[in-house]
């Protein structure tokens, strides 16, 4: 069984609609099980560029889907849900990002695994603990709870 975990957020409309519905949905995706949703978090945008507080979560999947697959069915979802191209940081309806997939370590630049932002960003750290605090991160040799303490709020 491969293990994926998804981080979720959105700042614009209906947020909490909007990230409740892509929990559902990504459990509906091909050869995938939703296995755990975390609780819904509220965080400010960081970066300087997003001005709406976020609704952030995180999931954690089943799937047969090989990373590459998985990320192209969670950017077809973005679009689904509305997202218009914008910049980096910016407001947007719906952002999914792929965050681990089991212990794999990928460096390509379209698929990095894990997500090379995971350690840094609490407002994922946070739900993911929630959810997979023994998950252990491939590079760093660090648990999703022991990052999640450290990382500044
Ligand atoms: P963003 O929409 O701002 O999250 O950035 C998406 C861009 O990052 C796309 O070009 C993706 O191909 C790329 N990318 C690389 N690795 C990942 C990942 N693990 N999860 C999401 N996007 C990724």
């Amino acid at each position: 069984m491969t293990r994926a975990a998804i981080g979720i957020g959105g700042s614009l409309g209906d947020r909490a609609g909007v990230v409740r519905a892509a929990i559902a949905a990504l459990g509906e995706l091909p050869q995938t099980r939703l296995l755990a949703a975390s609780t819904l978090h509220e965080t400010a945008p960081v970066g300087g560029v997003a001005r709406n507080r976020f609704i952030n979560a995180c999931a954690v999947l089943e799937t047969e889907l090989p990373p590459r697959e998985l990320l192209a069915a969670l950017q077809k979802l973005e679009t689904q849900f509305g997202r218009e191209p914008a910049p980096r940081w910016a407001d947007r309806t719906l952002d999914l990002d792929l965050l681990l997939y089991d212990d794999l370590v990928l460096n390509d630049p379209l698929c990095t695994v894990p997500h090379p932002e995971l350690h840094r960003r609490a407002f994922v750290l946070a739900p993911l603990a929630e959810i997979a605090p023994d998950w252990l991160h491939p590079v760093l040799r660090r648990t999703v709870a022991d990052l999640a303490r450290e990382v500044e709020f």
